[in-house]
């Protein structure tokens, strides 16, 4: 799984957008060309944005393959077989026995970074199966009883960094008096179709009572005049509190495979 960490100002404009999209791009064409690691660029934690590479350990059923991954944390990861080779360079690169915590540790600044007024994004991308629910949820959404280390159990970024907004807002209200809104929104893009999460089920429209994907609200994203994205409708609910963040969650997609659960909004908006 590759999961991206980016910042930016509130008032990042469209044209900085654009040019750290083509900086991205840049970035990966580089990759492309096959060069060797020591001809990149070191690995650069000013602003804009981060990719961070994880490999999972292998799955039982793909044990009786050889491993084709070669991990060189801190930054370089090959990947082969018979006839090609692909080496890239990443901001950070994390072997199978890496434990949750140190993901966390790599991407926690988004917390006081949100708190300080930037735009935080962590994005996991990858192909099913890669770790991307268990690096961004973990397998424990308890933190209190998580079987921390082994091979990496344990609650993953989302938890961890909810719980750390509220305890990093909290820490500001006091000292500060700052007042601090926190709003959750929850949506999904899922065939090229977009659901919130949060919304009720629609009636069944069609005979087949298992697919949920029809039943859910549908929503577009637009852009406004000033080139921000939104999406229109989408619902947000105000929160106060780790516990209703994880509530919602788990009303959300049964994230962690648990069941829809009874939720108390503390908010609407
Ligand atoms: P995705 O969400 O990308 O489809 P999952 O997060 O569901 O993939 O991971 C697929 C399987 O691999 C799950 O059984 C998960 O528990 C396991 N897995 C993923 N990452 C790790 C890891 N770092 N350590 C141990 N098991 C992992
Ligand atoms: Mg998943």
């Amino acid at each position: 799984v590759v999961f991206a960490e980016s910042s930016g100002s509130i008032d990042v404009t469209a044209e900085q957008q654009h040019q750290q999209q083509q900086h991205q791009h840049q970035h990966q064409h580089q990759q492309q060309q096959h060069q060797p690691p020591h001809e990149q660029p070191p690995p650069s934690s000013s602003g804009g944005v981060q990719v961070l590479v994880r490999v999972r350990p292998p799955l039982p059923r793909e044990l009786m393959y050889d491993s084709s991954v070669d991990v060189r944390p801190p930054y370089d990861v090959k990947v082969y077989n018979d006839t090609q080779e692909f080496s890239g360079r990443y901001n950070c690169v994390f072997g199978e026995d890496t434990p949750q915590a140190e993901v966390y540790e790599k991407v926690r600044d988004c917390v006081p970074l949100a708190l300080a007024g930037y735009n935080s994004t962590v994005f996991a991308y990858g192909q099913t199966g890669t770790g991307k629910t268990y690096t961004m949820m973990g397998d424990d959404p308890d933190m209190g009883s998580a079987a921390e280390g082994g091979r990496g159990g344990g609650p993953g970024i989302i938890p961890r960094a909810v719980k750390e907004l509220f305890r990093e807002a909290k820490a500001k209200q006091d000292t500060e008096g700052a007042a601090i809104q926190v709003i959750v929104s929850y949506m999904e893009i899922y065939n090229d179709r977009l659901h919130d999460l949060l919304q009720p089920y629609k009636q069944s429209s069609t005979r087949d009572p298992a697919d949920v994907n029809q039943r859910r609200a549908l929503l577009e994203v637009r852009e406004d005049a000033r080139g921000h994205t939104y999406v229109p409708n989408l619902l947000c609910v105000k929160v106060k509190s780790y516990k209703s963040v994880y509530q919602l969650i788990a009303k959300g997609a049964g994230a962690w495979g648990q069941q829809r659960c009874g939720l108390q909004h503390d908010a609407l908006c």
